[in-house]
């Protein structure tokens, strides 16, 4: 069964094209600047990539390009060979536990959870609506972000404000990257070789979380009502003193939107650093003695540090922790750096392990407490199995 797993932005449609249960990947791909003038595609398939200049007038035409290309590299026969799509949600607020199958009523709860997600449910509504029209046949499944957090106790979801604005608003913590961490976490398991264990597992990449997991369950994660919370990440801050923003809109006269900008774009590794938000460059401008670069660093491991002690903590123990994402899979002075602040919890690095990048291994030495995993997360998969789950259900 032919499974498509989507990634609908403002202007950007992502895809990758699965035979299930196989879990193969047949073709992928990404359609760039939807309803901009120099709009784009470029599709990976068979070990080739294919670039091609189009005009994209909006998500529709996008599919239908899609379409297209799979019948012309003999992916599929006809339109009727896709039997499921997957659409990535990024927030699913309280409503959504699971994976569900679409239907008006969910459309108009991730419509009523834009606020939360001004810039991505809207988007995914779209890239539903016009998948819809075009593949009419498919079923069509939301999978959330936020879904795989909501086993998170109340004392972890809550924040310590008025509760009525809990009641009335949904201010809680609902986290993301939710689809990564469930992917990472049942893959160290199968690993491990049992399930009832506790696992931290940290996706750090361009935007970084780190999630505490008992017997797959996740009872803690350090994103909050938005992505921006926890971890120091490439342009945003992550936790700081909330007071901290009235005050510099007051002495900055900045307005809501000024201020969001500034923590979500302008902080992080870019806004210590004042060089990049990427951690390649700072990796680079530290060689070449940039202390801000440095600097940037030292606090990016060290809030990551904190986040896993916490959560060893609060979980009174650690099976197995796991890196993924861009920095995690890829960056080894990161992993040595954040691992060597950990010795005292009887962590042993292997440094020829973790001379590794991209692929799954076992980094620590086996004399080591706690071993440590990079594993590579693979999003796409997760949203196709659970699409093709359902409609199998
Ligand atoms: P992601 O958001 O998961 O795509 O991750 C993006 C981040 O991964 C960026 O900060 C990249 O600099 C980082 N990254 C990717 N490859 C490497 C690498 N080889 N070494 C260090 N960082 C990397």
């Amino acid at each position: 069964m032919k499974i498509l797993s989507v990634n609908a932005g403002s202007s950007s449609l992502k895809f990758k094209l699965y035979e299930m249960p196989e879990e193969k990947g047949l073709i992928s791909g990404v359609f760039e600047k939807i309803g901009l003038e120099d709009s784009f595609y470029t599709i990976k398939y068979e070990n080739e990539k294919i670039k091609k200049e189009v005009p994209l007038k909006d998500h529709e035409v996008a599919f239908k390009i899609l379409i297209d290309e799979l019948v012309e590299n003999g992916v599929i026969d006809s339109l009727d060979d896709i039997k499921g799509i997957g659409h990535r949600i990024v927030q699913g607020g309280s409503y959504f536990d699971q994976s569900v199958l679409v239907d008006d009523s969910v459309i108009s709860k991730i419509d009523e959870l834009s606020l939360l997600a001004p810039l991505h449910n809207p988007a995914a509504i779209v890239g539903i609506r016009a998948a819809q029209s075009v593949i009419k046949n498919a079923k069509h499944v939301t999978v959330f972000d936020t879904a795989f957090h909501q086993t998170m106790p109340e004392e972890n979801y809550l924040y310590a404000l008025p509760y009525e604005l809990y009641e009335e608003y949904g201010i809680r913590r609902y986290g993301a990257h939710g689809t990564s961490h469930k992917y990472v976490s049942l893959k160290m398991n199968e690993i491990l070789g049992r399930y009832n264990t506790k696992l931290i597992t940290c996706h750090i990449g361009n935007g970084a979380s780190i999630s505490a997991i008992i017997d797959g369950k996740c009872v803690n994660t350090s994103m909050g009502l938005t992505p921006n919370a926890g971890l120091i990440m490439g342009t945003r801050c992550g936790d700081i003193d909330a007071s901290i923003i009235p005050y510099i809109m007051e002495k900055k006269k900045l307005t809501p939107k000024d201020v969001d900008k500034l923590i979500n774009k302008e902080s992080g590794l870019y806004g210590i650093s004042g060089v990049s938000s990427d951690s390649r460059d700072i990796e680079e401008g530290i060689h070449k003695g940039n202390e801000r670069c440095a600097l940037a660093q030292k606090m990016f491991v060290k809030r990551i540090v904190d986040y896993i002690a916490k959560y060893y903590v609060e979980m009174q123990g650690c099976d197995a922790i796991v890196f993924t994402a861009g920095i995690g899979e890829n960056s080894t002075s990161t992993r040595r750096e954040i691992l060597d602040s950990l010795k005292v919890l009887g962590i042993e690095i292997d440094d020829e392990k973790n001379n590794t990048r991209g692929e799954e291994i076992c980094i620590t030495k086996s004399s080591s407490k706690i071993p440590v995993y990079v594993i590579p997360t693979d999003e796409e998969l997760m949203i196709a199995r659970d699409t093709y789950n359902i409609i199998e259900r």
